[in-house]
Order: structure tokens, then C-alpha cells, then sequence
């Protein structure tokens, strides 16, 4: 049985102090044993956040990261910076970082290699634009992310990963995919990883729905077998965000 994850994605919102202010306020609403629970917060903040965290459920993932280890990059963080401090979590290849800061499918799998290596825990994200899903390619456009984001990573590592599909015409926009759109495609995700890991791996590993989720629609898309939680931007920084992890 998989445990359910719900990530928040502050994206660029909230300063060190407001980052204090929300956790304090989010903190009783988040309690549960049922999912674990991911705030992933701006870099910034990633240190005040594990601090204003501390003795809850509340874990800290960070929004992106390099995969060099050290070096002449200037404005980015390292691996090692984000397990130095305690991060467990990092979101890797956001559709925003794909569509403004030139991520592609290769930067995505350096990153979740790097990712793997240190030990924390990828976010893989995927999904499809309107256009995509409009000709009927959903689900080979997804499958190729996956192949590309996985190369090279052990069935060992593939168990623990944990994957976002996020409609890109669903993200920011207010339009929620279908409880069915959104259960048809983790489905092959899910099968994609049976492909080329097994079925244990694909039995393990963790596919979230992300894209205006909401606390209305958050019972339907994760009582869908393949789903397995979700990735969550603006209501996250709310207290309905409570009510999402606390869907049932
Ligand atoms: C996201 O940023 O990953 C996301 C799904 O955003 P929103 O919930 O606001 O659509």
C-alpha cells in the first residue's frame, strides 16, 4: 500500500518572515500520519522553513537544483547545499522551469541522477500542453519524459522517486483535469515504469496529480488507484491546504 504525498509549490511567494507566519498557521492543519506532507519552499527560505517546521509532520523540499557539485554557476544551489541543511525533497522539471528557464528533458535527468546520488528524494514533473493533448499525443509525449528522466537510475532508486503529472494547461489555470483524465495517464505512467523496471518498481513508486487542485476536488483525484497524492501550487498557500491533505 502507498502512502499518499501532498507537496506544496510555493513557486516565488512568500518572503523568510511570511514563510515563518504560514507554517505556524499551516502547522495544525497539515497534522496527519495518513501522507506525507512537502513544502517546497523558495531557496531563500529553505533553512527558516526547516527550523519553523521542526516537530511537525512538515517536511522541506526544494523547488530546483543543479547538478554539478560545486563551482562557476553562478545563482545556483548545489546538492549538497540542499542536504547540508536537511532538505529531503526537490521538484525537478516544473513546467515553469521547462517553459522559462530552458529546462529540458537531459537537464531533468542530470538532476534527478544528482538528486539520487545525495539522497533526496526527485519530484519528477510531466505533462502535456493543450495543443499535445488536443492532437492526441498525451500519453506518448509523457512516456518520452519518463524514458529520458529515468535513464541511468537503478530500479532501487525508481522505487523511491516520486512522479508529478502536470496537465500544463491545468497548472495556474483553474481548469482541474477530469478525475479520469488524470487517473488515464498516471496509469501510464505507472505502466511506462513497469516497462522498463518490473512490476515492483511500478507497484512502489508514488505519481502525484498536480494542476488547481483544490479542496473540492482533492477526494476524487486521489481516490483514484493510480494516484497517489499531489503536487499542489496556490492553494497550498492557504488554509485549504489543510483541507487537501486531509482529503477524506
Ligand atoms: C504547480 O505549481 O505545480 C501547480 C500545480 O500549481 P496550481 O496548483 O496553482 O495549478
Amino acid at each position: 500500500m502507498r502512502k499518499k504525498i501532498i507537496a506544496g509549490n510555493w513557486k516565488m511567494n512568500k518572503t523568510p518572515s511570511e514563510t515563518v507566519t504560514l507554517i505556524d498557521e499551516l502547522k495544525p492543519l497539515v497534522a496527519t500520519d495518513e501522507a506525507d506532507v512537502v513544502f517546497c519552499v523558495p531557496a531563500v527560505s529553505l533553512t527558516t522553513a526547516i527550523e519553523a517546521a521542526k516537530g511537525s509532520n512538515i517536511q522541506i523540499g526544494a523547488q530546483n537544483m543543479y547538478y554539478e557539485e560545486s563551482g562557476a554557476y553562478t545563482g545556483e544551489v548545489a546538492p549538497g547545499m540542499l542536504t547540508d541543511i536537511g532538505v529531503k525533497y526537490v521538484i525537478v522539471g516544473h513546467s515553469e522551469r521547462r517553459e522559462y528557464f530552458a529546462e529540458t528533458d537531459v537537464t531533468v535527468n542530470k538532476k534527478v541522477l544528482k538528486a539520487f546520488e545525495h539522497g533526496i528524494t526527485p519530484i519528477i514533473c510531466c505533462g502535456e500542453s493543450l495543443t499535445q493533448r488536443e492532437q492526441g499525443v498525451t500519453i506518448d509525449f509523457i512516456r518520452q519524459q519518463i524514458k529520458i528522466a529515468f535513464l541511468n537510475v537503478t530500479p532501487e532508486q525508481a522505487k523511491t522517486a516520486v512522479i508529478a503529472y502536470e496537465p500544463i494547461w491545468a497548472i495556474g489555470t483553474g481548469k482541474v483535469a477530469t478525475a479520469g483524465q488524470a487517473q488515464e495517464v498516471c496509469k501510464a505512467i505507472r505502466d511506462c515504469i513497469a516497462e522498463i523496471y518490473g512490476d515492483a518498481a511500478a507497484v512502489a513508486i508514488r505519481i502525484q496529480y498536480g494542476g488547481s487542485v483544490t479542496a473540492d476536488s482533492a477526494a476524487e483525484l486521489f481516490s483514484q488507484p493510480d494516484i497517489d497524492g499531489g503536487l499542489v501550487g496556490g492553494a497550498s498557500l492557504k488554509p485549504d491546504f489543510g483541507r487537501i491533505v486531509n482529503y477524506k
